[in-house]
């Protein structure tokens, strides 16, 4: 027995809805078209269309864990970042449509010049391997202290087919060598802000990717430091910062020297990127 697609999108949208998940019908949609050829764009033009019980269950099973608040990026394990597939799982935070803001502005900057750039921190590596697919020229290294991050990172390095260079390394513990551009989207939530934070993001992203400590400012004031040793002269740094971070990421940064601070807007009009030059 087949059963309409109609009817299967409406029940497992009352579903999510009734345990609180938002945007119910566009995750049953990403379901649908994850675990079946069905498409969203066909249906509409033929609203009588079927779904098989294999297919069916697949869905149910996914629904299942997504009223549960696993994050639908977890289930399907994999989401698009800047255009590309990126594999994820529960060692790596989920690639945030912001942090497309800090790889537009460092793309913006190495155009096709041969730049050496480090992402640190890099976890599912979203950053430094969209960086490496966009422009010529470059030799990537991206860097974490989590092997289970690395992990992930080196399957999408793979499947994007780039040419990334992998380090274990807690910030500039293992890192050789100088570098053009150093970037990194490090963890800056404050330790008592994480309780605060949506419950999915909480329940879900490893703390690992998130706790700046207490300040929220750990990881900018080690890296910011550090880094004047490992940057070539006139090498640039890049961060994503939290939203109220600006004024205090750019205060380390002219304690230590960098000159040409510029902050950038995400969409939503908030500070999300900072860079500036080394000193
Ligand atoms: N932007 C992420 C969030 O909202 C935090 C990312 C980070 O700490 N680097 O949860």
């Amino acid at each position: 027995m087949e059963i309409l697609v109609r009817d299967f999108v409406k029940e497992n949208t009352d579903k999510l809805d009734a345990a609180g998940i938002s945007d119910a019908s566009v995750d049953i949609w990403l379901l649908l078209e994850y675990f079946t050829d069905i498409k969203k764009s066909e249906y509409f033009a033929n609203q009588n269309m079927q779904i098989g019980k294999v297919h069916a269950k697949q869905v149910e099973e996914a629904v299942k864990k997504r009223i549960n608040h696993i994050p639908l990026q977890q289930i399907i394990g994999q989401t698009q970042f800047m255009g590309l597939t990126f594999k994820v799982n529960e060692n790596v935070l989920i690639p945030r449509f912001d942090t497309e803001i800090l790889v537009d502005e460092v793309v913006k900057y190495v155009g096709d010049d041969f730049f050496k750039v480090l992402d640190m921190c890099t976890g599912s590596g979203c950053i430094a391997i969209t960086i490496s697919y966009m422009c010529d020229n470059l030799a990537v290294t991206a860097s974490d202290i989590s092997k289970d991050a690395l992990d992930v990172a080196k399957e999408n390095n793979t499947l994007n087919q780039t040419d990334v260079t992998f380090v274990e390394s807690d910030l500039f513990e293992k890192i050789e060598g100088k570098f053009d551009v150093i970037v990194s989207n490090p963890p800056y939530i404050r330790t008592k802000d994480i309780e605060s934070l949506d419950e999915e993001v909480k329940m879900h992203d490893p703390h690992l990717a998130l706790d700046g400590g207490e300040s929220g400012l750990d990881f900018y004031q080690t890296i910011i430091t550090q880094a004047k040793d490992y940057l070539n002269e006139n090498g640039m740094i890049f961060f994503e910062i939290g939203f109220d971070q600006a004024e205090e990421v750019s205060n380390i940064l002219k304690e230590n020297g960098y000159k040409n601070i510029v902050v950038k807007k995400d969409l939503a009009m908030n500070d999300r990127v900072i860079y500036a030059k080394k000193g």
